[in-house]
């Protein structure tokens, strides 16, 4: 053999060696390597999702002229909405955020009162009670649901106390026995934010059917979206006159919702109370009428899907899912979340994982939200002040004081987060998640190497 033959012969076998060694260095997507999912081939469920009868329903308000102001549209699904939910009563209004303000002051909550919420939400949640004047207490979340903790609702009481905002956060449900049971006690409201929730449910009974008022959001990517839009439900008249005055600058009721149920808010005809405009328009109304009839089929997906990928989670090392009561819904979940263990990936940190898992899969893996006490988002103490304040309510509305261990570690140690479309497709893509967890556990130690060298 030639001396040149050897030489090529040579080349190549070190070549070969070295592509071999490069398959073997960047198996993980995050590092070069092929993704377990072709998005390009194989997308995920499109959100939000819509068709001719969305276009059919907003046309017809376009043609109407009747664009907003107590239109059709708004009336039909306020009460469908209400039935739906299993209360008395629904009323649309702008968004999620002013729904929560509106509740506060409709339960008559101001100035000097302190109202109880979650520390691991979205910042809404206490903001709107500074938006009233009011001071947010924050408080820990349960280990296993991230819901707000009745142990530490209960602590947190004083003379001040007037309310307790629940948030039903992600897959799971507040446990509301417990928080109904605290606020008779104390004699406190209780106002759900059911912005992950809707048609969630827990012994039976529907999010936002359980407290004195639901709070709905049904921003774009809220499990029913009409790009924005909020909707308050209740089922007792008196909040129901408040609420609908509130939306919409103080006005009474109109006439015939009002009639039969209204409990006289107002002593003589003429007297109006104090609000702003937070209405919905029609359009709005038009494609929420759509989502709602779409909604039990795509929770009843998607909580199917949740069943299995968790019946899988809870097969595998170093991942958990979610503690559920038996009785929830599992589909109505804004996102899908479960909880990560570094001990057993070798010490990978989780923001790693999230990052390594949304290479694998082309999807959005995230975080859950910051723990309030230390929000970029939740800044009461912004400059200039909106109002001139007592130094005594400038810190009881600082955020700093309240310790929140529980939430800290769930969004810097364990939270994994899907937006809930990822849900919507087949059982394959559940496995499909599953073997991108095992991917990554199999090969955490290349990815280890890949941090220590950066
Ligand atoms: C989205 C959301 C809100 C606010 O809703 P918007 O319609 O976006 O104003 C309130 N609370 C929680 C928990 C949310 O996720």
């Amino acid at each position: 053999m030639q001396q040149s033959d050897n030489y090529a012969i040579l080349t190549l076998l070190r070549f070969i060696q070295h592509e071999e060694r490069n398959e073997i260095m960047s198996k993980l997507a995050i590092n070069g390597g092929r993704p377990l999912r072709n998005v390009k081939a194989n997308p995920w469920p499109r959100w939000p999702v819509w068709d001719k009868k969305e276009e059919k329903g907003l046309l017809e308000v376009l043609k109407s002229g009747v664009w907003s102001y107590n239109g059709p549209k708004e009336k039909q699904f306020n009460k469908t909405f209400a039935k739906f939910i299993g209360a008395e009563y629904a009323i649309s209004a702008a968004n999620g955020t002013v729904t929560l303000q509106l509740a506060l002051e409709a339960c008559g909550i101001g100035l000097g009162d302190e109202v109880i919420v979650p520390g691991l939400t979205w910042q809404a949640t206490a903001a709107s009670v500074l938006d009233v004047n009011a001071a947010a207490v924050l408080v820990d979340v349960k280990p296993d649901n991230w819901c707000i903790d009745p142990t530490e609702v209960e602590k947190a009481i004083t003379p001040r106390t007037k309310a307790i905002i629940p948030v039903h956060l992600y897959g799971c449900f507040t446990d509301m026995d417990a928080i109904m049971a605290i606020a008779r006690k104390h004699n406190l409201r209780v106002i759900e934010d059911c912005a992950h929730k809707h048609g969630g449910e827990r012994n039976g009974k529907k999010a936002g059917s359980i407290g004195d008022v639901g709070s709905f959001s049904f921003q774009l990517s809220k499990l029913m979206t009409a790009g924005e839009g909020g909707a308050l439900t209740t089922s007792d008249p008196e909040l129901f006159e408040k609420l609908d005055a509130l939306r919409n600058c103080g006005r009474r009721p109109e006439k015939e919702e009002s009639a039969d149920k209204g409990a006289g808010l107002y002593g003589s005809e003429g007297d109006f109370i104090q609000s702003g405009n937070y209405r919905i328009t029609d359009f709005q109304a038009a494609l929420l009428i759509e989502s709602l009839k779409r909604l039990p089929e795509h929770n009843r997906i998607r909580g199917k899907n949740a069943k299995y990928l968790n019946s899988l989670l809870a097969e595998r090392p170093g991942v958990q899912p979610m503690k559920n009561d038996k009785t929830e819904v599992l589909g109505a979940c804004y996102n899908f979340s479960f909880r990560y263990n570094k001990d057993e990936f070798k010490g990978l940190d989780v923001a790693k994982f999230r990052e390594a898992l949304a290479k694998e899969l082309g999807c959005s893996v995230e975080a859950s939200y910051e723990p309030l006490n230390a929000c970029s988002l939740y800044t009461p103490h912004t400059k200039p002040q909106r109002h001139k304040l007592s130094e005594e309510y400038w810190q009881a509305i600082d955020p700093a004081r309240f310790e929140l261990p529980v939430c800290h570690r769930i969004y810097k140690e364990e939270s994994v987060c899907f937006h809930h479309s990822v849900l919507m497709g087949p059982k394959a893509d559940m496995d499909l998640i599953v073997n991108a967890i095992e991917k990554i556990y199999d090969n955490a130690e290349e990815l280890l190497e890949t941090v220590r060298q950066s």
